[in-house]
């Protein structure tokens, strides 16, 4: 069980009960849709009828609909139930150096529109600017009946106040203890979410509403791009720590003398793996050659890699070779039930996987650690911007906090 914390907790009221009840109706439509409402009763171990008025309630606030008639043999139809994705939108948004992605996606992801703007080098221009962009899109796209923008998410490389969405620290931006997210929901009358990129993109998983992953509640995500982040989910929670620092397994040194990493110590893991240092790997494989052949992104180099380069391709399992030794970390420290990795290099998964499983298998101590199973996240273009829209859509699934 649960210690409940004393000294920061949420009476239960006399709704309690009920409000779990429907939140494990709703998990169990995300988890199995579309299902029936016998089925439902079947894995609740309940009579049918105790479901009647909850099932009314999810369908009358929009949260399910009701997807049609399942086929049946014989006899009649059973009705079916799914969590409704369309018509409920997010305004999403990803931040990094160098550029900032905005799009307007629906709670499953459907991108409808999207913005790039250059990303603007403080804090206080970022906010006017998100505010003038959200502020066209929504004109743009005005929202026809029964349509609702529900609200802003914000991915960072950084680490952010859960609390207060403070970003506390970004090395990447160089931003240290900022405030977007009160201002920019008080500026847009909408309420935002701000989240560090690799937490956001676990979120995504973990409150899934198709795929593997949608029942999965010990794994870790790692984030390989620009930077390197890390999220551990344990028991259906994300591991934040006493000060919303914990996995920052990207910053923790593997090599007192290796590369100079952004956030001023040497031989972080995120030096050597970073997408910066597969390009400057593959750079220093062309020698002088490589200005004029302009391979200046990981999009590129994986290009040249599937096209069979040989310099790609090994500047690319090189770098699958350092994220390996990390993830043995990750699973020393955590042992997950699985590790998804997000970041564009994973385009190039069947290039990286075999030297990070054989780094993976030489960092860690037991036979079940060595065969953690390593799964790509399906979407390496989009993966951020996946986990901003679940910042905004997963809060509706999540089980009251009663301590
Ligand atoms: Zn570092």
């Amino acid at each position: 069980m649960r210690k409940l914390n004393t000294r920061n907790f949420r009476l239960a009221t006399r709704s309690t009960p009920r409000e779990v009840n429907r939140q494990i109706v709703l998990n169990l439509i995300r988890e199995h849709q579309p299902i029936s409402r016998a089925d439902l009763a079947r894995r609740m171990k309940v009579p049918r009828a105790a479901l009647t008025t909850i099932v009314r309630e999810l369908l009358e606030s929009g949260a399910v609909y009701d997807s049609g008639a399942a086929t049946a043999v014989r006899g009649r139809r059973p009705r079916l139930l799914a969590i409704r994705t369309s018509g409920r939108f997010v305004i999403a948004a990803d931040v990094r150096q160098g550029n900032t992605s905005l799009v307007l996606a629906d709670f499953g992801g459907q991108i409808v529109a999207r913005k790039s703007i250059r990303t603007p080098d403080s804090p206080a221009k970022l906010l006017d600017e998100m505010v003038t962009q959200v502020s066209r899109t929504l004109r743009e796209h005005r929202a026809s009946d029964g349509e609702t923008v529900q609200g802003v998410g914000i991915v960072v490389p950084g680490m952010v106040d859960r609390h207060s969405g403070r970003v506390l620290y970004a090395p990447r931006l160089g931003w240290r203890d900022v405030d977007l997210q009160e201002p920019l929901s008080a500026r847009l009358g909408l309420p935002v979410s701000i989240e560090s990129a690799p937490i956001a993109c676990a979120l995504a998983r973990l409150w899934a509403m198709k795929g593997d992953s949608r029942a999965v509640n010990n794994f870790a995500y790692v984030s390989v791009s620009d930077g390197v982040g890390v999220a551990v989910v344990v028991r259906g929670e994300v591991l934040r720590g006493e000060d919303h620092t914990a996995g920052e397994i990207g910053h923790v040194s593997l090599d007192p003398n290796g590369p100079q990493c952004a956030c001023g110590k040497r031989g972080c893991w995120e030096a050597f793996c970073c997408n910066a240092a597969t390009v400057a790997r593959y750079a220093g494989a062309l020698g002088t050659r490589s200005a004029a052949r302009g391979a200046t992104t990981v999009e590129e180099i994986v290009r040249r890699a599937l096209r069979g380069e040989a310099a790609a391709v090994k500047a690319i399992t090189q770098t699958g070779q350092q994220i390996g030794r990390g993830l043995a970390a990750v699973v020393s420290a955590f042992n997950p039930k699985r590790i998804y990795v997000g970041g564009e290099i994973t385009a190039a998964w069947d290039m990286i996987e075999r030297p990070m499983r054989i780094e993976l298998e030489h960092g860690t101590l037991t036979e079940a650690a060595r065969n953690t199973p390593i799964h790509p996240d399906a979407n390496p273009a989009e993966y951020r911007l996946l986990g901003a829209v679940a910042l905004v859509s997963s809060p509706a699934f999540e089980m009251p906090r009663i301590g």
